[in-house]
């Protein structure tokens, strides 16, 4: 069974760690590693003196930092798994105590950026468990690791930098800028970069503090959000039901015409006349199926996977009141994990009909091409991975 912890640093695992192969130590020149950072760190107008005092005690590498990257198989795992822990009746019980709790800066919020109070809370809930959980490893510590290693290239480096850009600019102390071992920091989980673009001083102090500061955290989710595209008064997405005899081929379009073609909302509200979607089954026909709007595509930018922003989408309806989801999950065996999903993506390119990157990972572009194989075969078009769609793709009985 895996631990809190594990569970909440999950969606940050998936957004990380997409590139393949662990990271490897260098050669083990770390001073000369230091030296250059320092001289790119100066050309960024990072002071002498905030660079000395974020390196204070750094002497190489965090060994359980490295060990961390070569741990991704783990994170491989369905949605239904996923929703289990992130949208727990725990969570949606502190959720709804933090929500009443914070209920004017979260009106404040909403009435300044249009994203609703839910999904900021829900947002916080997924990244940090409302606060609770953000992650005590010093930042610095964290990215110098990753860095020196070159995890995913000069992504960490880069981060590295940007966290120095933050200490030199006086928002936080280097003893407090902590977080994840992959450099997510604070409440909200930011990378540096993402700090330095987005992150909101909403209490007024001067500081935008996504650590200490609830105003600033929430803040700062919904400025991301806005940044990100998010379309006030649309909802990110709908559990339906569809009638039977629903063309599966025709799987986006109006609101209005999937309301017109006997499609409804679980939860018995009609859907709204306004607004495109299109269907999401991340299980297959017969477990939930969803009508996703751009806003579901928004939290994805948030962080790329799917079920990352089902589970922040379903955490905010849940947030809100809402029922749980109507249709049960299929078993836990019908699905394909990273490398048949490679596999998959591979045969589909070869096909001709998927040009997206064969990184194991289910996503929008991985639907549509399974989409069209469906389609081409005749078979019913619900964009979902099975390991039999694989089979029949390489020629198995
Ligand atoms: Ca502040």
């Amino acid at each position: 069974m895996r631990t809190r912890r594990a569970v909440l640093a999950l969606p940050l695992c998936l957004a990380l760690l997409a590139a393949p192969g662990p990271a490897r130590a260098q050669d083990g020149d770390y001073p000369g590693f230091v030296a250059s950072l320092r001289s790119d760190a100066t050309a960024r107008g990072v002071s002498p003196n905030t660079f000395d005092a974020a390196f204070a005690g750094l002497r190489g590498p965090d060994p359980d930092v490295i060990a961390r990257t070569r741990r991704q198989g783990e994170f491989s795992r369905p949605v239904w798994d996923y929703l289990v822990g992130a949208v727990s009746p725990g969570r949606i019980a502190r959720g709804q105590a933090q929500g009443k709790r914070l209920a004017t800066t979260l009106a404040a919020i909403e009435a300044r950026t249009g994203v609703p109070r839910a999904i900021v809370l829900a947002f916080w809930g997924v990244e940090s468990d409302f606060g609770a959980s953000a992650g005590s490893l010093p930042t610095v510590r964290a990215l110098a690791s990753l860095a020196y290693v070159r995890h995913r290239g000069t992504l960490f480096r880069d981060e590295l930098l940007a966290a120095l850009q933050i200490l030199e600019k006086g928002d936080i102390e280097p003893a407090r800028m902590v977080g994840s071992w992959a450099g997510a920091m604070g409440q909200v989980q930011f990378l540096p970069s993402v700090y330095l673009r987005e992150a909101v001083d909403f209490d007024g102090d001067g500081r935008r503090d996504i650590w200490r500061s609830e105003p600033d955290a929430l803040a700062s989710i919904a400025h991301y959000l806005r940044s990100l595209g998010w379309k006030p008064g649309l909802s990110w997405g709908y559990e339906v039901s569809l009638p039977k005899e629903f063309d599966l081929t025709r799987y986006r379009g109006p609101l209005s015409d999937f309301a017109a073609r006997g499609v409804r909302r679980t939860d018995g509200k009609p859907l709204p006349v306004n607004g495109e979607a299109s269907l999401f089954l991340p299980g297959g026909l017969g477990s939930p199926v969803f009508l996703i709007t751009d806003n579901f595509e928004v939290i994805r930018g948030y962080n790329t996977s799917d079920s990352y922003a089902l589970a922040v989408g379903h955490l905010a309806d849940r947030l809100a009141g809402g029922p749980a989801l109507a249709a049960p999950w299929p078993n836990g065996d019908a699905r394909l994990d990273g490398p048949g999903l490679k596999r998959l993506q591979a045969g589909l390119a070869a096909q001709g009909l998927y040009a997206g990157e064969q990184d194991g990972r289910a996503g929008p572009k991985l639907r549509e091409a399974v989409r069209q194989y469906q389609i081409r075969e005749g078979l019913p078009a619900d964009g979902y991975a099975r390991p039999a769609l694989l089979e029949r793709l390489e020629g198995r009985p």
